[in-house]
């Protein structure tokens, strides 16, 4: 399958040669490689995307989660068109902005909001509010999620289990080089899913006089497999970080907008201090927001934290964001990716039992995937112990060598878009179908 897929792919090798004279790797971000060499696009269009070798995908990758509305969607087209012809930066307020503000409100049930460009921005401005919040320096995170790519948070994200120590003392693990061992032990981990192995740290924390400002996390894991909350956790997480002053934080980027319209706050109905959002806020366009509460947003209302940057708010993204908010994601886009979703799941179960395959299907709203684990995933443990990643590989390879393009790794597989549709479903669970196929029957 891997010598299949490389044939079609002549142009980005070529590309790839040329790209690589001044551009490291031949790409613009790390997550854009792929071995031996990357895929060059051309265009999308709705729920397909096409690459330089003139090779057609349903794309199910959707930029990482971002392009919930489709590529080139013309309601999204019409706004930022609209908005450029009157100007695309002023670093100045606008109507949009609190139109746009008020409507993430309306979702979140969260008052006070600002804007960032990206969802590392957004983490990174979150943990500074909430450490001035609270006058503490310490945050805690969940062991294996990702949240971005600045210090505080590129910290125990894929390690060796061997490694990670047990699971009352997970350990602090830089990911990747660069980051000042002095900031390394200020982000402590903790497991999902566990409310007594949380408690247990942040006592122990307090005890040795280094209280935590936070606990940062998603309220459904996205970036091992998707891992639910199971009953009762998020609940508890609430509890006990208001018994102990901490800010609680829902890092909604990838959940925000694409599970369900108020993004993990709503589906699962616990209320955060603050969330981070960004991806599929913008119609494709870089923005991200924090959202938080009265009390914790006193502390940018008032000037103690600046919450700033050049390009936050952007007039064509935050045109964007308009256009997606209140003419694409409407309640009739949700119904459309429960719709979808269920299609997927139902086709991906059945394939999952036709062939005794080790794995089971997991999805909310605009987003889901296979694990492919004997045994449910719950936490960074389980995923490890689980996790087959030769299969996410060979699934990769069979889906994109059938054309259906999907998130390569560990990552959750698959994000909708309103365009997709029942057939771009049927090629995927189809090309999911012929790999178990072959697999379970050699
Ligand atoms: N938080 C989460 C949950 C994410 O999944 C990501 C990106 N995958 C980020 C933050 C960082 O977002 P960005 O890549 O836009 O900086």
């Amino acid at each position: 399958e891997s010598d299949r897929l490389d044939a079609k792919l002549v142009r980005s090798r070529e590309m790839y040669g040329k790209a690589r004279e001044h551009l490291c790797n031949g790409v613009a971000s790390s997550y854009q490689l792929r071995d031996p060499w990357p895929i060059y696009v051309d265009h999308g269009e709705g729920s397909r995307v096409w690459d330089v070798d003139g090779n057609e995908y349903y794309d199910f990758h959707n930029g990482f989660g971002a392009m919930v509305q489709g590529h080139a969607n013309p309601v999204i087209g019409e706004a930022v068109n609209k908005r450029f012809a009157k100007g695309t930066h002023f670093a100045l307020p606008d109507e949009d902005d609190f139109v746009v503000a008020g409507e993430l409100s309306e979702r979140f049930g969260l008052p006070k909001w600002r804007y960032t460009n990206s969802g590392s921005e957004s983490t990174m401005d979150a943990i500074r509010i909430a450490r001035a919040y609270t006058h503490r320096d310490p945050i805690m995170k969940i062991f294996g999620s990702y949240h971005g790519h600045h210090d505080a948070v590129m910290i125990s994200i894929a390690e060796d289990y061997d490694k990670i120590g047990d699971r009352l003392h997970l350990r602090s693990l830089p990911y990747g080089a660069g980051i000042p061992a002095a900031t390394i032990p200020l982000t402590v981990p903790v497991p999902f899913n566990d409310a007594e192995a949380l408690e247990h740290r942040i006592v122990e924390m307090e005890g040795e006089g280094n209280a935590p400002a936070c606990l940062i996390m998603e309220a459904c894991l996205m970036n091992m497999s998707i891992v639910p909350p199971e009953p009762g956790y998020l609940e508890a997480v609430r509890d006990i970080t208001t018994r102990h002053g901490m800010v609680l934080i829902f890092d909604e980027v990838k959940t925000g907008l694409t599970i369900g319209p108020g993004g993990a706050t709503k589906l699962f109905g616990v209320r955060p201090d603050m969330v981070t959002m960004a991806k599929a806020l913008g119609g494709g366009l870089p923005m991200g927001a924090i959202g938080g509460t009265e009390e914790v947003m006193s502390v940018v209302e008032s000037g103690e934290v600046y919450q700033v940057g050049t390009y936050s708010g952007n007039p064509l993204c935050v045109a964007a964001a308009r256009a997606n908010l209140e003419k694409v994601l409407t309640p009739d886009a949700y119904d459309h990716f429960d719709h979808l979703n269920k299609r997927l799941m139902d086709g991906c179960t059945e394939v999952v039992h036709r062939y005794g395959f080790p794995g089971y299907a997991v999805g909310f709203g605009a987003k889901g995937c296979v694990t492919f684990s004997p045994h449910k995933i719950v936490d960074y443990v389980t995923f490890r112990q689980g996790q087959r990643s030769d299969l996410n590989q060979l699934c990769w390879l069979y889906a994109m060598n059938r054309g259906v393009f999907m998130t390569p790794g560990r990552e959750e597989e698959w994000t909708l878009s309103v365009a997709h549709d029942d057939k771009a479903c049927d090629a995927y669970i189809n090309a999911f179908a012929e790999m178990a196929h072959d697999l379970m029957s050699d």
